[in-house]
């Protein structure tokens, strides 16, 4: 099989166990989470898009109770992995985790990764409230590092608290607007303070939205943090080192430019956000954005290969 010029790794879908618990309604949107067909692959042909790595959608089973969140993450990476199966070189997976019971976590991640092939798994957010950085679940983060397999940080909406201080007046800011930045920029953050990449020198991070802000971020916060605090690196070194972002809802050539320029282009992996975000201005913006054809085509698939191996 040759290799995907073009890959895309926050791309969702919803599977039919969880779309039944949540009670989604039919929509055109839904219609899209639902395909892991025809449908998928017509939009992803109209942008030239070789190969989705694809999610269950937010907030997948990190809210659900332990024992239906082991049950139906197991059911979500069936259906997917299937679906992969039936579309060799056009999708693959990454893993739902039931966060809610750390243990069964890691052993849905090793069995996701070694026996159905899927890249990784992405986490969304926030599990009762809680941040990954807390000390239950790092038996994930072992098993990512020791399977050598990255975890995407996949925005939520905040904590309730967070919500009514912040958004309560401005409902419309609380989720991608700048909700959700919030969130996942201070999820990453915890990560790194927390000693996780002390504790883990080869886990690898994956955060959409062009790092959510971060590399716009990333002198002020270094450099007040190593006057403020002991860490063994410099907050930046651990960012540049286990962190690589995706452009999934950020076709912005100043918000590129900026993540190039902090992070390395090496860390920079084309992706959309389908079906949040069309496949077809993604792809004609990322033709047009100032970079050099090697970088661009670096960005479009060359740095997903090395990362997920494919
Ligand atoms: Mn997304």
């Amino acid at each position: 099989m040759p290799q995907p010029k073009v890959v895309c790794l926050e791309e969702h879908f919803t599977s039919p166990k969880l779309r039944e618990l949540r009670g989604e309604k039919d929509s055109p949107l839904q219609c899209k989470l639902d395909d892991l067909g025809a449908l998928r692959t017509r939009a992803m042909d109209e942008a030239g898009i070789d190969l989705q790595v694809i999610s269950e959608n937010n907030p997948a089973t990190q809210n659900l109770d332990a024992e239906s969140a082991v049950k139906l993450a197991r059911a979500s990476n069936d259906v997917l992995h299937e679906a992969v199966r039936a579309h060799p070189g056009r999708f693959a997976g990454f893993a739902t985790l039931p966060t809610p019971d750390p243990k069964a976590a890691a052993d849905e991640l090793e069995r996701a990764v070694s026996k159905l092939g899927f890249k990784g798994a992405m986490i969304m957010g926030l599990t009762h409230g809680r941040f990954m950085d807390d000390k239950k679940f790092r038996p994930i983060f072992e098993r990512a590092a020791a399977l050598d397999v990255p975890v995407y940080i996949h925005p939520t909406p905040p904590h309730p608290a967070v919500m009514d201080a912040y958004f309560k007046d401005y409902p419309v800011l609380s989720g991608a607007p700048l909700g959700f930045t919030l969130e996942t920029l201070t999820h990453t953050y915890r990560l790194i303070l927390s000693g996780l990449f002390d504790e883990f020198p080869s886990l690898k991070i994956i955060v959409g939205h062009l790092g959510e802000t971060a590399p716009f971020l990333l002198w002020r916060t270094t450099d007040t943090l190593s006057r403020r605090i002991k860490m063994p690196r410099a907050f930046g070194d651990y960012y540049r080192t286990h962190f690589w972002l995706t452009t999934s809802g950020a076709f912005s050539d100043a918000a590129l430019t900026c993540s190039i320029a902090e992070m390395g282009v090496e860390r920079i992996m084309f992706s959309i956000d389908w079906p949040f975000q069309e496949n077809l201005p993604g792809r004609k913006w990322l033709d047009a954005a100032p970079v050099s054809e090697r970088d661009r085509a670096a960005i479009f698939g060359g740095n997903a290969q090395k990362l997920l191996k494919l």
